[in-house]
């Protein structure tokens, strides 16, 4: 029995839950290709036109984005690696090179491939330079899809993920070998990768640092999604703690499900409407099961991330009309694409800075057809009129304009085609920009309800990355111009009559929402897996008492001052509601 607890690592708590199970390392860092021989050639070259294949749908994607925004030449440089990547006789001397020398394909792709950038690079033309540079990214997204093949056929299940940094896609993918859990080097609380596992209800720790030097293959692992801590190779006493703990928390869960026909209703009879975000499809039934009332944010850009283009406006149509027929009479407010910041493609464009770059509005204004066809498709899915239309990362009233008389021309477009809708379809704007902040009350005249986006809001707010582990400590919910531009927003939404809801992570923290509530929210939204704790700390709480907590956070000038002011008052009401798990 060990009494120091040197082998508990700590980290950034990114999605709850407590998994027990041994460590699966993956590695993302450029590899070391390695001449490996195979035995079965025919797999090899499965695995190897898989790949391309991968590859071109990958290049596709970007290309039909990068025509609009960066005009036909710097798009030619996707259309002209698509062409590569159909090049006869490379493809066949590559084949021919894996069945003649029965290497690994990635060794072949890179060696074979290097030869050109290799005599390129030697020329003094920077056109040739330049070119080189192009053919060895081709060469790069190649051997990763190779690499990713050969991942998935490696891992088996109920592993816990440890990595250095996971991005939203790898997430999924994972999740679908039934992973116990993810534990990174970096990364923050409101990365999408972290919501994404929260959505998923697969417990999360980032930001740990050292996870990977200090953690090795198929070590037995504890994490704890709760603290933000990792417990490498736990000794006895530890396993029974968190064995008993395991057992608490299926005994809560169970409990908390009684609630599901109970509303989310104050002490003393102030009813929160409780709404669910969705971001994977698969959610949906848990939403309904966990019986939100309505969802307040669909992520359409996550559920997109799979396509090779984005999807047709008759594919879109489908997908939001079977989602908004599922949570029927409840509504449902279906966010066009947020693409860009640590979402899926401008990661290719090379942005310097992606959060501040092109994102949400300003891509789909730029883009106009791609975002025509997107409106059309979730106007046409209002016909029951239980869908609502809502535009991220609004930083003016022109950008709210402009999206209004795309939105006006697609309903003429639709009414002449004699398609049905909703007329009076609700558009409103995610409220996640200072500058959103501040003009709320004129914003509010545009529009018919906002939903506060902390997530994006804190970040822009403090100029603190919301995905960087390393100012993480500065990213903080609890800052007294987060509370006091909150407060702003509430108050002037509420007066100007629209309604006012929240959809980022700071709705789902058990901390946090008595201040919410206390401000005067009366809308959250967060994942299903946090709805049944959420209700019930709205259903242990007076309103009047959150009032009073609220006026005094609006108060304190300090972070410190407000998170111990909400932590103590968390311990002294709320801990037991939760079997003491935080
Ligand atoms: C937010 O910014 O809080 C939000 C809900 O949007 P996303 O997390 O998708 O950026
Ligand atoms: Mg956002």
């Amino acid at each position: 029995m060990t009494t120091d607890h040197t082998n508990i690592l700590k980290g950034i708590a990114a999605a709850p839950g407590i998994s027990i199970s041994h460590a699966f390392i993956y590695k993302k860092e450029k590899e070391v290709i390695t001449s490996e021989p195979i035995t079965d050639i025919d797999e090899a070259l499965k695995n190897f036109d898989t790949a391309l294949q991968q590859s071109k749908k990958e290049l596709r994607k970007i290309f039909s984005l990068a025509v609009d925004k960066l005009g036909e030449k710097r798009a030619a440089i996707f259309e002209a690696q698509m062409m590569i990547l159909d090049d006869p006789i490379l493809i066949s001397s590559l084949r021919k090179r894996i069945r003649n020398e029965m290497i690994v394909p990635e060794y072949i792709v890179n060696n074979e491939i290097s030869k050109y950038t290799d005599l390129m690079n030697l020329s003094h033309e920077p056109y040739m330079k330049e070119r080189s540079h192009d053919i060895e990214d081709i060469k790069n997204r190649i051997i990763r899809n190779l690499k990713k093949k050969k991942w998935k056929s490696k891992i088996t299940s109920d592993v816990i993920v440890v990595t250095s940094n996971i991005s939203p896609s790898d997430t999924v993918l994972f999740s679908r070998v039934n992973v116990k859990g993810y534990v990174t080097d970096f990364g923050g609380l409101t990365s999408h990768a972290a919501i994404v596992a929260r959505s998923l209800n697969i417990p999360a720790v980032v930001g740990l640092h050292e996870a990977t030097n200090r953690i090795k293959e198929g070590e037995l692992l504890i994490i704890d999604g709760f603290k933000g801590e990792v417990i490498i190779n736990p000794d006895v006493d530890q396993l029974r703690v968190y064995k008993n703990k395991i057992k608490r928390l299926e005994q809560q869960d169970h409990e908390l499900d009684k609630l599901r026909n109970f509303p989310a209703k104050t002490l003393d009879g102030i009813e929160i409407q409780l709404l669910a975000n969705l971001d994977l499809t698969e959610e949906m039934e848990f939403i309904v099961h966990n019986r939100a009332e309505g969802i307040g944010l669909v992520r359409t850009e996550q559920l997109f991330e799979e396509y090779e283009v984005f999807p047709d406006e008759e594919e879109q149509y489908q997908i939001y009309k079977t989602i908004a027929e599922r949570i029927y009479p409840e509504h449902v407010i279906v966010r066009t694409f947020d693409i860009g910041g640590d979402k899926v493609l401008p990661v290719d464009l090379k942005e310097p800075n992606p959060f501040l770059g092109w994102r949400g509005i300003r891509l789909l204004l730029d883009n106009p057809k791609l975002f025509k066809i997107q409106v059309r498709a979730i106007i046409r899915s209002s016909s029951h009129k239980n869908v609502k239309l809502m535009l991220p990362m609004i930083a003016s009233l022109e950008e709210i304009r402009e999206s209004k008389n795309l939105i006006e021309e697609c309903k003429k477009e639709l009414q002449k085609e004699g398609k049905a809708f909703d007329k009076h379809i609700a558009i409103g704007v995610m409220i996640e920009i200072p500058s959103a902040a501040i003009l709320i009350k004129d914003f509010a005249e545009e529009v018919d309800f906002v939903s506060i986006g902390t997530n994006d809001l804190i970040q822009y707010l403090l100029a603190v990355d919301r995905g960087n582990d390393i100012v993480s400590n500065i990213y903080q919910e609890f800052h007294p111009a987060v509370v006091r531009t909150l407060n702003h927003i509430i108050q002037e939404g509420k007066k100007a009559g629209i309604m006012v809801s929240m959809c980022g992570e700071m709705a789902a923290d058990p901390f946090a929402v008595p201040l919410l509530i206390g401000l005067g929210l009366n809308s959250i939204s967060v994942s299903a897996s946090a709805i049944p704790l959420i209700k019930n700390i709205i259903r242990s709480l007076y309103f009047d008492e959150l009032q009073k907590l609220a006026n005094d956070c609006l108060n304190f000038k300090t972070e410190i001052e407000i998170k111990n002011y909400m932590h103590n008052f968390f311990n002294k009401k709320l801990q037991g509601q939760i079997k003491n798990l935080y």
